[in-house]
């Protein structure tokens, strides 16, 4: 089978990751670093992409491009409040957003798209082979279109995206955290730009998300913005200069300000040095953790507020989380660690890089898919829906579709013909009303002896393991004889026939909803039909002959409206029909009873 790769498409950064010899890799580029910066210029020679990109951040602003997950799968006007944090330029076409790029347009996958290129080649380059699928993470509060949106950058990007993953849910499987099988999860990821909490549930291996929270402008970026405040201030005191006349030496102080921030992460002193304009000399300041500490408090604190608050949707207090994951460069620093941990009051999860560890577990995610890690769970869903054909060719689902699997269900069937001695059960698949229009995935005949029509009871039980293989297994309630079959849904399905599948199935649902309804209208009517000519047979003699005649002639009439197309009038015919034979169907009863019962009499039947 081919190699999955598990990529990491971030706001900031982006990365690719592998299973090799059983643990999860990040790929590094020829500089070493793993992160692929996520961002696009456009140059005199043409589109670049990653660390180069990066450069012309400051140089181009207008022409290079960032944070572009921030618009995938979004109309314009759902970014208006956006729009102000970028130098680029925003258009729409057809209610997608486009980036202006120089002369030309892109839409935000186009552009996501360049990035998973280079991480594609990157990661060719890496194993000497050439990558095709990929499993791709978004965020757990990614709608269907950002996902989809995410799906087609892949697809432009020459990848085919297997599964799309939510990112608390990758850290969790980096960290193996599936095996655990039980428990409540909480990812804490605050990167350069972003703040994301998310609460999961998991549960025999399967992860939920019960609650996700954030700020999506809260991150390092805020961090580095509020040291570099206090160099500018403390640089106009010193020397009367104002930096803000000079963008590259602005730049560098930006810059100063993160390296000091990284470094106080790990000392608990530093200098920060900065070449000053004008012949002025060279800047230097002493700075220590606390100072740091002191000067970022509150934005930290920030944080935890939205835990809060996803505490409460999940309708968890904070001592039931059983395990923290840290995710994100800014999760190195000691007080958002101690801050965090006081608030869940447990040890988080920081053994992994946090800047890795999404795309490390995208990589586990991947390794399942491809089948490498079988003492996993894998950790999906139906993507169509799973049924048997009952009678007159309709489709009855028994596992709907986006069930969670490991997955089980069952219905009960009975038979429509007097004396029936079997009973075919036919699997299908999809989501169309009739059986002829879905997929038919097997087929057995369970035998059963006969009786007469809805007497049988048969339960039919539909089960999906992790592993995505379905059993069906049908048992006659009354002899317990049974018969199984096992088959593999997704064999020899692609996403985009799944994608077909559902999209038909919107496209036809008037037609197929009248389909169905006729089809029924028949039935019931064909079942009416045979139970009145029975009790004609039986009751004549108990009933006056206008009576007879009139439920003669209205099952002559229900006879010949069957054929008809319009269930309304069939069922209106068996209205009239009932109608007409109450009188016969009461003194069957009654006559019954008598016999029965000792001459207990019933008057009506409702
Ligand atoms: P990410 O978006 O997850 O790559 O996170 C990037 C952010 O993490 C940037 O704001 C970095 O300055 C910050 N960061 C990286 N390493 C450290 C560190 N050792 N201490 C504090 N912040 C860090």
């Amino acid at each position: 089978m081919a190699r999955i790769v598990g990529i990491d498409l971030g706001t900031t950064n982006s990365l690719v990751a592998y299973m090799a010899d059983g643990r999860p890799c990040v790929i590094s580029g020829r500089n070493e670093r793993a992160m692929v910066p996520s961002v696009v210029a456009m140059t005199d020679n043409g589109l670049i992409v990653g660390d180069a990109a990066k450069e012309h951040l400051t140089r181009s602003p207008e022409r290079t491009v960032y944070s572009v997950k921030r618009f995938m799968g979004k109309s314009l006007e759902d970014v208006q409040g956006e729009l102000a944090y970028f130098p680029y330029h925003l258009t729409e076409q057809g209610g997608v957003i486009r980036i202006k790029l120089g002369e030309k347009t892109y839409s935000p996958p186009q552009i996501s798209a360049m990035i998973l290129k280079e991480l594609k080649q990157r990661a060719e380059a890496h194993l000497g082979e050439s990558i095709t699928k990929a499993v791709i993470t978004v965020p757990a509060y990614f709608n269907d279109s950002q996902r989809q949106a995410t799906k087609d950058a892949g697809m432009i990007a020459g990848l085919e995206v297997l599964r799309i993953i939510n990112e608390p849910t990758a850290a969790s499987l980096a960290y193996g955290l599936q095996q655990k099988t039980q428990g409540t999860i909480a990812v804490y990821d605050l990167g350069g730009g972003t703040f994301d909490i998310s609460i999961l549930k998991l549960k025999n291996g399967i992860f939920e998300v019960l609650a996700t929270n954030g700020d999506t402008h809260l991150g390092g970026d805020d961090l580095d913005r509020q040291l570099a405040d206090l160099f500018l201030k403390d640089i106009r005191e010193r020397y009367g200069l104002d930096l803000s006349a000079y963008p590259d030496h602005m730049q560098a102080v930006r810059l100063e300000a993160e390296r000091a921030k990284v470094r106080l992460s790990d000392v608990m002193k530093t200098t920060a040095t900065l070449d000053l304009p004008d012949g002025k000399g060279r800047y230097e300041r002493d700075l220590t953790r606390d100072q740091l500490e002191s000067l970022t408090m509150n934005l930290v604190e920030r944080t935890l507020g939205p835990c809060r608050l996803a505490l409460k949707d999940a309708g968890l207090t904070p001592n039931e989380i059983d395990e923290v994951v840290l995710v994100g460069g800014s999760t190195r620093m000691p007080l958002v660690r101690q801050r965090v941990q006081d608030l869940f009051g447990k040890v988080p999860h920081c053994e992994l890089n946090p800047d890795e560890v999404v795309a490390l577990g995208a990589a586990v995610q991947a390794d399942i898919l491809s089948g490498g890690t079988t003492d996993m769970l894998l950790l999906d869903v139906t993507p169509l829906s799973l049924g048997i054909e009952t009678m007159g060719g309709v489709m009855s689902s028994v596992i709907r579709r986006n069930t969670t699997i490991p997955a089980g269900a069952k219905e009960m069937f009975t038979t429509y013909v007097d004396g029936q001695t079997g009973v075919d059960i036919h699997i299908l698949q999809g989501e169309r009303e009739l059986a002829k229009d879905n997929r038919s995935l097997a087929r057995f005949r369970l035998k059963v002896p006969p009786l007469p029509a809805g007497v049988p009871r048969i339960e039919v039980t539909f089960l999906i393991d992790a592993n995505g293989i379905l059993n069906v297994l049908a048992k006659d309630m009354r002899t317990g004889q049974s018969q199984s079959i096992e088959v593999k849904p997704s064999y020899g399905l692609s996403d985009s026939e799944v994608e077909r599948m559902i999209e038909d199935s919107f496209k036809f649902a008037v037609d197929d909803v009248s389909a169905r309804k006729l089809i029924e209208a028949r039935l019931d009517a064909g079942a009416l039909i045979t139970t009145t000519e029975k009790s004609l047979l039986e009751g004549s003699h108990l009933i006056a002959s206008d009576d007879i005649a009139a439920t003669r002639t209205a099952l002559a009439v229900l006879t010949a409206a069957k054929d008809g197309t319009d269930p309304r009038a069939i069922r209106a015919r068996m209205a009239d029909l009932e109608q007409a034979a109450k009188l016969l169907t009461v003194a069957l009863l009654n006559d019954s009873l008598t016999k029965g019962l000792q001459g207990k009499k019933v008057s009506e039947v409702t």
